[in-house]
C-alpha cells in the first residue's frame, strides 16, 4: 500500500484538505462601504477563492458587482469600487460545495420585492434547500440560480408578513442547516447566524458604522472595534437609529463546527473568543501528551500545521525546525513540463529543507488527513531528503464521515479514515508511525474535561458521526443530493 511516485505539481499541501465554504461581510453607514468590503473580503480570502462580489445600495437601488476569482483581481480597481457607490454594502467570497463555480452563482444574491429589495449573501450550507427549491418552483417560483441560498430569497419574497425583517425571519425559520447570512435592504444591515450557531458570525463598529462578517481578522484589516460574537439562534438588525436582537428559534445551547479552530478559520482571528493560533498550539500540546515518540526534530507541514507543531514540540521538548519549506510565489503554473522534468520530482509549491532532516528521526505534524493524497507524497519527499524515521502526527480526530454543513468534504468512500485501519493508514502513507489526537483529547486542548457525550461542546460529526441536525435532502444511499445535480437530471 505504499504511496504513489510524485510528479511536479501534484505536491501541494492544500490539496487534500477540507475546504470552508464561504467568507461574509457587511457594513452600515459609512462613506467607503464599497472598498472597506473589498478589504475586508481580502481578509478572509481563506474562506472562499472562487468568486466574490459586492452589492451596494444607493439612490433606490442595489448597486452589484459579482466576478470569478480571488478579490484582489477584481475590486483592486478603483473603477469597479467607483461603480459600488452608497453608504452601505455587503461581500462574500466563494467556495462552492452546491451550486456550479458560474457567475448566476456568485454572491451577494438580491431582488427588488414589494415593499423593498433586499441582498444576502450566505456561509454553510442548507439541508433543506433542494426540497424547499421543489416546493417553490411547482409553485411557479423561477430561479436564478442552483445555490441553496437562493430559497432564502425566494421565500422572503412569498412572505405574506409586513415588514421586511419579519419575512426575512420568517424565510428563515423555514431553513435547515448551518448557515451565517448577512442581508442588506434600503435602511438596514442584518444578520444571522443558524440555532446551534455552527458557522461563525461576528459584530464589529468602526466609527460608529456596524459591521458584521465571518472572523475578526477582516475587522483588525480595517482598524474596526470587535463588539461580540452574534449569538447562535440571533438575527440581528443594524439601522441608523440603532441595532435590534431577534432570537426566533427560543434560547438552545450554541454547537459551532470544531474545524473552524482546527483548520477553517485565519489563526489571527478570535472565535468564541478563544484565539485560533492559541487554540492549534494547545491541539499540538495535548497531541503530544497522546501519542509522543522518540525523535530528533519536529516538522510542520506548512502552514496550517505550524501552530499544532509549536505546541508539541513545546510539550515533548523535540526541537522545533522548519523541514518543509514553501514557496510562496508559485500562483498559476508557469510551465507545463516534459516528461523528463515530471520525472525528476520538480517541487513547484514545498519542498525539503535537507539540512534540518538528514539521518534524523522526524516527527511531521499536521492539522487534519482527508483522503491522504498528500500525505503520501510528504512522507516521500521527507524520506528523499534522507530522514531516518518518519513519523506523522495529526492534530485532530480521523475524519470518518462527510459535512453537509458548508464544508467541501469527499464522499465517504474517499476518506482515508473512512475505509482503512489505523495501521493500513500508516501502511498506505509509508510512515514509521501514525497518530491522531483523540476525540476527547481535542476537547481537552479546548479547555474541558472531554466531550459531554449528552451535550456536544462542539459540532464535530465528520469524527464521530452525530450529525446536530435533520439531514431532509439526504437521499436514500447518503448522499446529500446537492442542488445543481438534480437541476441537470431535471
Ligand atoms: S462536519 Fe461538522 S465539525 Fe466537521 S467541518 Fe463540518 S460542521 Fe465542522
Amino acid at each position: 500500500m505504499a504511496g504513489g511516485t510524485e510528479t511536479h505539481e501534484s505536491l501541494d499541501m492544500n490539496a487534500d484538505t477540507l475546504r470552508e465554504e464561504c467568507g461574509v461581510f457587511g457594513i452600515l453607514g459609512h462613506e467607503d462601504a464599497s472598498a472597506l468590503t473589498a478589504l475586508g473580503l481580502h481578509a478572509l480570502q481563506h474562506r472562499g477563492q472562487e468568486a466574490a462580489g459586492i452589492v451596494t445600495y444607493d439612490k433606490d437601488q442595489f448597486r452589484s458587482e459579482r466576478h470569478l476569482g480571488l478579490v484582489g483581481d477584481h475590486f483592486s480597481d478603483a473603477d469597479t469600487i467607483g461603480r459600488l457607490t452608497g453608504k452601505a454594502a455587503i461581500g462574500h467570497v466563494r467556495y462552492s460545495t452546491t451550486g456550479e463555480t458560474i457567475l448566476r452563482n456568485v454572491q451577494p444574491l438580491f431582488a427588488e420585492l414589494d415593499g423593498g429589495g433586499i441582498a444576502i449573501c450566505h456561509n454553510g450550507n442548507f439541508t433543506n434547500a433542494l426540497t424547499l427549491r421543489q416546493q417553490l418552483i411547482r409553485d411557479g417560483a423561477i430561479c436564478q440560480s442552483t445555490s441553496d441560498s437562493e430559497v432564502v430569497l425566494q421565500l422572503v419574497a412569498r412572505s405574506r408578513k409586513g415588514k421586511i425583517v419579519e419575512r426575512f425571519i420568517e424565510a428563515i425559520t423555514q431553513m435547515e442547516g448551518a448557515y451565517s447570512l448577512v442581508a442588506l435592504t434600503a435602511k438596514k444591515l442584518i444578520g444571522a447566524r443558524d440555532p446551534l450557531g455552527i458557522r461563525p458570525l461576528v459584530l464589529g463598529d468602526l466609527n460608529g458604522a456596524p459591521i458584521l462578517a465571518s472572523e475578526t481578522c477582516a475587522l483588525d484589516i480595517i482598524g474596526a472595534k470587535f463588539i461580540r460574537e452574534v449569538e447562535n439562534g440571533e438575527v440581528i438588525v443594524c439601522s441608523p437609529t440603532g441595532i435590534q436582537s431577534f432570537f426566533p428559534f427560543g434560547k438552545q445551547p450554541a454547537r459551532p463546527c470544531i474545524f473552524e479552530y482546527i483548520y477553517f478559520s485565519r489563526p489571527d482571528s478570535i472565535v468564541g473568543g478563544r484565539s485560533v493560533y492559541d487554540v492549534r498550539r494547545e491541539m499540538g500540546k495535548q497531541l503530544a501528551r497522546e501519542t509522543n515518540v522518540e525523535a530528533d526534530v519536529i516538522v510542520p507541514v506548512p502552514d496550517s500545521g505550524v501552530p499544532a507543531a509549536i505546541g508539541y514540540s513545546q510539550e515533548s521538548g523535540i526541537p522545533f525546525e522548519l523541514g518543509i519549506i514553501r514557496n510562496h510565489y508559485v500562483g498559476r503554473t508557469f510551465i507545463e513540463p516534459t516528461q523528463h522534468i515530471r520525472a525528476l520530482g520538480v517541487k513547484m509549491k514545498h519542498s525539503a529543507n535537507r539540512s534540518q532532516i538528514e539521518g534524523k528521526r522526524v516527527v511531521l505534524v499536521d492539522d487534519s488527513l482527508v483522503r491522504g493524497t498528500t500525505s503520501v507524497k510528504i512522507v516521500q519527499m521527507i524520506r528523499d531528503a534522507g530522514a531516518r524515521e518518519v513519523h506523522f502526527r495529526l492534530a485532530s480526530p480521523p475524519i470518518k464521515y462527510s459535512d453537509y454543513y458548508g464544508i467541501d468534504t469527499p464522499v465517504r468512500e474517499k476518506l482515508l479514515a473512512a475505509k482503512y485501519s489505523l495501521e493500513e493508514m500508516r501502511a498506505y502513507i509509508g510512515a514509521d508511525s501514525l497518530a491522531f489526537l483523540t476525540v476527547d483529547g481535542i476537547y481537552r486542548a479546548m479547555g474541558f474535561d472531554g466531550r459531554d457525550n449528552d451535550n456536544p461542546q462542539f459540532t464535530d460529526h465528520c469524527f464521530t458521526g452525530d450529525y446536530p441536525t435533520p439531514l431532509t435532502d439526504l437521499s436514500e444511499d447518503q448522499d446529500l443530493v446537492s442542488l445543481p445535480r438534480l437541476v441537470e437530471v431535471g
